[in-house]
């Protein structure tokens, strides 16, 4: 979003990424798979592209760990932590879920300025990722900036879910409960329901930030460079000399702007703007968003569900304000049965033995998954420093148990256990499972934009005291994370700084 207001203004833009790419030969089942409808697939070939259902933590695309680099390979030593990060071309955008809410007003609290000074840009990301929403009860609460594009059918489930949350739409709103459609940045119109959505979509229906750099490359005044390691960059007199490394083979190559805007992912920005500016050992605090995985069963098997083959990305949202819980919403994303949903259910009936299909049966149209995200104030923050090491340096993130949030966590589903009967579904809270600190990437705010910056703050546009002319514009520099997702907000801010720089 950056270079795309950079290049909106006339300037020349070489953008820098490490761009590993899917293998040739995984990309040559997807692209067989696009000439097909999934009537016709062949499920070996579909089975190929789907990996490991056991570990949700890290989600292959297409089979495929290209998107990841994790622990030293990332320059990252984790000590209680679950944080990840990429070289890949479009970055995590390859596994995301593509789930995107704007910011709430009453989040901007910690904010450098106001959701109607991002309200441009949120317009700008909004019409770059085509949101697929409706116009229901969510609005009042987020706002559309952009024209939402029509949204997916939803599944037979999450249609039997919104008829039951309708009829109780009162109640909930009197008990703090706000619900709509999922908003998504997905091209719905595309969209084949193949039910493939957690594996890797071969329509490319689901918005991914390497179409994006395609799109860019068309323009004038863009250059793109993969293949490379960002491992420093300077301020010189007048501009800034950033220096990388190839990725195969390790030959240098520098290169000199006017400015240099750092969108490497939190925790690689973060290691960039430290190790560059020699900064080692000083303690910083990584923000996450608290997330817990929480299973429920809906109060009556929806028949037909097993058997449907649906868009599976998230169906509904839900916003829960109550002040016993937190004193900000607790956003919550629905999924009804998915891949991940069926290998659960088909592994846990096992214990049934010859039963087993029928306990399969009867609860294969009832059992849904909710993601649960808080606001960053609600957790302590991880601890997190650079450290001297061969080249590129490395960062220390830690973080101690925080038994304070699990107390949080198990308020939330008792939360919605005491409204299960308007919301239609029980919370199986045995289940419940809390996220490691920064699990799913939900992090940021480590140099948080302030109006008088202190060292190692940045400025409204996102630049540390000891890096002139180098804009940091990913979520590194977002003062809070508000519960809702926050891409569309770190992608908004984004344009904001690239239209502003
Ligand atoms: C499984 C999963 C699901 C998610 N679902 C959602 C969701 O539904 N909604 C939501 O809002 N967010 C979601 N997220 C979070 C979202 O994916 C991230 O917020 C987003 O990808 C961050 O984008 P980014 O470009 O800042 O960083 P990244 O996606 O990490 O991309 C980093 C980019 O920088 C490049 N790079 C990194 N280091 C260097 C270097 N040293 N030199 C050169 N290039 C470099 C990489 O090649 C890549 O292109 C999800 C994340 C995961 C893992």
């Amino acid at each position: 979003m950056a270079a795309k207001a950079l290049l909106d203004r006339g300037q020349a833009v070489t953008m820098l990424d490490g761009g590993l790419e899917l293998d040739a030969e995984r990309r040559q089942v997807v692209s067989a798979l696009a000439k097909q409808e999934p009537d016709a697939w062949d499920p070996a070939l579909t089975a190929r592209l789907r990996g490991p259902l056991d570990r949700p933590e890290l989600k292959p695309s297409f089979g495929s760990d290209f998107p990841y680099v994790r622990g030293l390979d990332a320059g990252l030593d984790e000590r209680g932590t679950r944080c990840l990060a990429s070289l890949a071309k479009g970055g995590l955008s390859n596994v995301w879920g593509a789930a995107v809410l704007p910011t709430p007003r009453e989040d901007f609290d910690a904010w450098p300025l106001t959701a109607d000074e991002l309200a441009p840009h949120y317009k700008a990301a909004g019409e770059t990722l085509r949101i697929a929403a409706v116009r229901d009860g969510l609005e009042k609460l987020f706002p559309f900036y952009s024209e939402p594009r029509p949204p997916a059918r939803p599944t037979l489930q999450a249609q039997a879910l919104l008829r039951h949350l309708d009829a109780r739409a009162q109640n909930l709103t009197a008990s703090g409960v706000s619900y709509g459609r999922a908003r998504l940045a997905v091209d719905a119109e595309g969209c084949r329901d193949a039910g493939l959505c957690l594996s890797g979509c071969p329509y490319g229906s689901i918005w991914n930030s390497a179409q994006e750099v395609e799109t860019l490359r068309k323009r004038p005044g863009f250059q793109y460079k993969g293949g490379l390691r960002v491992r420093r960059v300077q301020s010189t007199p007048g501009g800034v000399r950033v220096s990388a490394r190839a990725l195969a083979g390790g030959a240098p190559a520098d290169f000199e702007g006017a400015r240099a805007f750092l969108a490497c992912g939190p925790l690689a920005t973060a290691r960039l703007a430290l190790v560059s500016m020699g900064l080692f050992g000083r303690e910083l605090t990584l923000r996450f968003q608290p997330y817990f995985l929480l299973p429920a069963a809906m109060r009556s098997n929806v028949p037909g569900a097993a058997a449907e083959r649906a868009m599976t990305l998230a169906q509904i949202f839900l916003e829960l304000r109550d002040p016993a819980v937190s004193s900000r919403l607790v956003h919550l994303q629905i999924y009804t049965r998915n891949e991940y949903i069926a290998d659960r259910l088909s592994r846990a009936a096992r214990w049934a033995g010859p039963l087993a299909p029928l306990v399969e049966r009867a609860f294969s149209g009832r059992l849904l998954a909710i993601q649960g995200y808080l606001h960053s104030d609600e957790a302590q923050g991880a601890s997190l420093r650079a450290q001297a090491d061969g080249d590129d340096g490395r960062l220390i993130l830690e973080a101690r148990p925080d038994a304070e949030l699990r107390r949080r966590v198990r308020a939330v589903a008792s939360a919605l256990a005491r409204r299960s009967s308007d919301l239609g579904f029980r919370p199986l809270t045995p289940l419940l499972r809390v996220g490691a600190p920064g699990e799913g990437n939900h992090v940021g705010g480590i140099f948080p934009m302030r109006r008088s910056p202190g060292e190692l703050e940045t400025d409204a546009l996102g630049t540390l005291p000891g890096l002139p002319r180098v804009h940091l514009v990913d979520s590194s520099v977002l003062p809070s994370l508000s519960s809702a997702t926050f891409t569309y907000t770190a992608m908004a801010n984004a344009h904001r700084i690239g239209s502003r720089a």
